[in-house]
């Protein structure tokens, strides 16, 4: 069975986890977590941990691990996709950019209520995240992040 990759980034690394949760890969990532415990939860978990740092790396041997080596957040996350040979997603944006819940449908009567009213109406589906209680639907802001992942990753969009 062909279990899904997930990750742990560390506090250098917010943005590129944003950009894996809308590709709908599980991505926890806290700020507050000193290094000894990254590693420890990422093995607990099951999560490959994302690094920038090559100390915590060559001194605390995390099980595994991509060191990240560039500062934009496109080009981490292509290296991210080719070093753990991630394949494209079913779709996009089936997870919170925040908490990285998984996002379920908003029921009619949410998409009528949380929407503003511009926004009402758009083609797409409206999520709704059962952790954070963020309403997603797909409007300017999805459209250029989708335009963005298009670009940084041809054939996956
Ligand atoms: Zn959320």
């Amino acid at each position: 069975m062909h279990t899904e990759t997930r990750f742990l980034a560390d506090a250098m690394l917010g943005r590129l986890a944003r950009w894996l949760r809308a590709l709908g890969f599980d991505t926890t990532y806290d700020p507050a977590v000193h290094d000894p415990e990254l590693v420890a939860l990422a093995a607990a978990e099951g999560r490959v941990l994302l690094t920038r740092d090559r100390h915590l790396v060559d001194h605390l041997r995390p099980e595994r691990a991509v060191l990240v080596t560039d500062d934009d957040p496109l080009v981490q996350l292509r290296q991210v996709v080719a070093a753990c040979a991630l394949r494209p997603p079913a779709r996009l944006f089936s997870r919170c950019l925040v908490c990285n819940s998984q996002l379920r449908d908003a029921t009619p009567d949410e998409a009528a209520t949380l929407v503003p009213e511009a926004s009402r109406g758009l083609p797409g589906p409206v999520r709704r995240c059962p952790g954070c209680g963020r309403v997603y639907w797909h409007g300017s802001h999805a459209r250029r992040m989708r335009e963005t992942l298009a670009d940084a990753l041809p054939g996956w969009i």
